[in-house]
């Protein structure tokens, strides 16, 4: 077979190519000025007051249960219908990831099943925009402060996504992003938390770099080599090669965007009055749509008829507490998030990627709806 159309793929080009060039003949190939030139940028598109870069969207959710101050005891309400990584950033400080179910038109946290998850130990809720469409923040917030827990958004799918005029990254206290090549803007490995809180950006920026209370240029600058490590941090910095990538990138994020949504008109219309059932929106929201998730029937026949044609569909998720390793040690099982558990059934992502051409989505929903049929 001669062509593979993948479900996601990062769009480079020319002037991302010079960006990269430009860093890589100057002085600081890593803690220089890109980085907070590209947090500025992305900050900015976001509305949010404080950008701090790590190396993946893995480090910046490790780096916000970090600088909650959660540890042992404590217990963190995730969705189960994520990447793993929401609910692991949790056991990486020692906290406790407990699941609460997620709406089953939408697949996003059920507010509902949040409430109904609130122990003593309860400390926070990570909310994940699956797919690209924001959470019922305001429904999260409502129920975060009448129990005094931080309200996280896992943003990883949702770079440009808003509610009205509000953008994801303003939407919770802290929202964490992904920069890996599959999400809107590609850094090769990267990730980001945006919040407006002075003293959380202060904690992120400490814990991205060992716990050290001044970074290597600002020492520079000031002709200083006295340094302190106050808190257990890590190395979760990105170069400035990756962030002059980003920057270059998120000057093209309208561009991406309009494209994504475009594809995603396009995928609605040819699946309508169909046996391929979209996932429901929510009204008055603005879709990032990193993935395009549809329902079909006999769904394990329907992947493999996808990939014989060439097209890399996938399933996104496995829900996080039906892992092994969920299983064995928390003790997790089938039954525990009915909604999330009966939609990992049906589900499958299709091809969605600002490269995508109109012909390939044409050939994608005409596979899939032969694929459905056959
Ligand atoms: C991609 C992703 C992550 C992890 O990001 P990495 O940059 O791959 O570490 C976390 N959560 C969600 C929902 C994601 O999609």
């Amino acid at each position: 077979m001669s062509r593979w159309i993948p479900y996601g793929r990062q769009t480079i080009d020319d002037d991302d190519l010079r960006a990269v060039a430009e860093v890589l003949r100057s002085d600081w190939l890593t803690c220089g000025p890109a980085v907070p030139r590209f947090e500025e940028a992305v900050a900015g598109f976001c509305g949010a007051a404080h950008g701090v870069a790590v190396s993946s969207g893995t480090a910046a959710l490790h780096a916000a249960v970090f600088a909650l101050g959660l540890g042992p005891g404590d217990e963190v309400i995730v969705p189960p219908m994520t990447f793993a990584a929401t609910a692991n950033c949790a056991l990486y400080q020692g906290a406790t990831p407990v699941f609460a179910d997620v709406d089953p038109e939408t697949l996003l946290l059920d507010p509902a099943a949040v409430e109904g998850r609130i122990t003593p130990r309860t400390r926070a809720v990570i909310g994940v925009d699956y797919a690209g469409q924001p959470c019922d923040w305001d429904a999260l917030r409502a129920i975060a402060d009448r129990h005094g827990l931080a309200l996280v958004a896992d943003g990883c799918h949702a770079l440009g996504a808003g509610l009205g005029a509000r953008r994801v990254g303003t939407l919770a206290r802290m929202t964490t992003l992904s920069f890996h090549p599959v999400k809107h803007v590609a850094t090769g490995e990267g990730g980001m938390i945006l919040t407006d809180d002075p003293e959380l950006d202060r904690r992120l920026r400490l814990f991205r770099n060992h716990g050290i209370s001044t970074e290597a240029r600002q020492r520079e600058n000031a002709g200083e080599w006295y340094y302190e490590m106050v808190e257990l941090g890590y190395n979760y910095r990105l170069t400035d090669i990756q962030a002059a990538l980003g920057a270059s990138q998120m000057a093209k994020l309208p561009d991406f965007l309009e494209r994504r949504r475009a594809v995603a008109r396009f995928y609605d219309r040819a699946f309508a009055g169909t046996a391929v059932r979209p996932l429901g929106k929510r009204p008055g929201l603005e879709h990032a749509y990193h993935l395009y998730v549809v329902r079909v029937p006999d769904r394990d026949r329907v992947f493999k008829a996808m990939r014989a044609a060439g097209i890399g569909v996938q399933v996104h998720y496995i829900p996080v507490h039906l892992h092994p390793y969920y299983r064995s040690r928390l003790g997790t099982a089938e039954g525990l998030c009915p909604a999330a558990e009966a939609a990992a059934r049906e589900i499958l992502s299709l091809p969605m990627y600002p490269g995508l051409s109109d012909a390939d989505a044409g050939f994608v929903a005409e596979r899939l709806l032969e694929a459905v049929d056959g």
